[in-house]
């Protein structure tokens, strides 16, 4: 789904949802929240598209966030939490992806990203946003350290020129922060994996990783116990700084090419629909396991590294 298309649906009304604008993109292009309050202390957050060809992810967001609308009543309930659903958070990405530079307007941006993406004007594999920074390498999480960070703006793989350089990178951080989620839920495409790993604190890790085996399980979807070899993640953010649990789910089966076509959706979704359902779980074994003080901590580490 391109930014249009979101924005289509989001001028519709969405019963029970509140929708935000949480920063705009390098080319300011609106980066949007759809936040269901379920009247619960706990929040999670869910987000997708930060990588521009993973564009799949948002129409599943899209599903995700109408199925909440349709059932509110049942999940609040239920302990559901609070869910904040970030659908598009690299929109310029996304747009260079569906519609290639004519998306962009001002010759010099137009040649500036025709010169990283080796000169040619297909952009349908296009990961980065429109400064050639990956934004799932740009936060402040061991940043620069991953074997695979690149130095250079580049199609995929550019750290950025300093932690949390880009104003998408920090819209979702300082949500984030104001919003001081249990967990959070980072969409990317493909091959039907799960990763939670990226530096857990000793005393989370048996918490994180059984949280991320319910995630697995309930998607049939494959536990990936390592961490990855890029570092300045979201994910990698919330483990590392905030302590708090947080999962990569890797939707689409390997087979299918990037980007994903929405030929795909319904089997994804399929895979993708009761983890809905499963957040009071997560909830649970977070609760019984929680060392708040720490993730307090946590939240102030993460503030420093957005000031900086
Ligand atoms: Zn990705």
């Amino acid at each position: 789904m391109n930014y249009s298309e979101l924005e289509t649906f989001l001028e519709k009304k969405i019963p029970y949802a509140k929708i935000d604008i949480i920063g705009s993109s390098v080319l300011r292009r609106s980066i949007y929240s759809v936040t269901f309050d379920m009247g619960h202390s706990e929040t999670v957050i869910i987000q997708g598209s930060i990588h521009a060809r993973e564009h799949i992810t948002t129409d599943l967001i899209v599903l995700q966030i109408k199925e909440v609308s349709e059932n509110y009543k049942k999940y609040r309930a239920m302990n559901m939490p609070n869910i904040v659903f970030v659908p598009l958070v690299n929109p310029d990405g996304v747009e260079l992806v569906e519609n290639g530079l004519k998306s962009v307007e001002g010759g010099r941006k137009k040649k500036f990203l025709k010169s990283i993406n080796n000169g040619s004007s297909d952009f349908s594999l296009f990961k980065a946003n429109a400064n050639g920074v990956d934004l799932n390498n740009n936060f402040d999480a061991k940043w620069g350290s991953g074997k695979y960070n690149g130095l250079v703006p580049a199609p995929h793989g550019y750290m950025g020129s300093q932690p949390m350089s880009e104003p998408e990178v920090r819209a979702l951080a300082i949500l984030t922060i104001k919003q001081r989620p249990f967990f959070t839920i980072s969409y990317h495409a493909k091959g039907q994996e799960v990763y939670y790993e990226f530096f857990n604190r000793p005393e989370n890790f048996r918490r994180d990783k059984n949280i991320a085996k319910l995630v697995a399980r309930s998607l049939g979807y494959k536990l990936v116990n390592l961490e990855t070899e890029s570092s300045g993640g979201y994910k990698d953010w919330c483990v590392q700084r905030l302590n708090i649990p947080a999962v990569t789910i890797e939707v689409g089966k390997d087979s299918l090419s990037h980007p994903i076509k929405k030929d795909a959706l319904a089997q994804i979704y399929k895979r993708n629909r009761n983890i809905i359902k499963l957040l009071p779980k997560i909830l649970e074994v977070y609760e019984n396991d929680r060392e708040r003080k720490v993730y307090e901590k946590g939240l102030e580490r993460g503030k420093e590294g957005i000031r900086k």
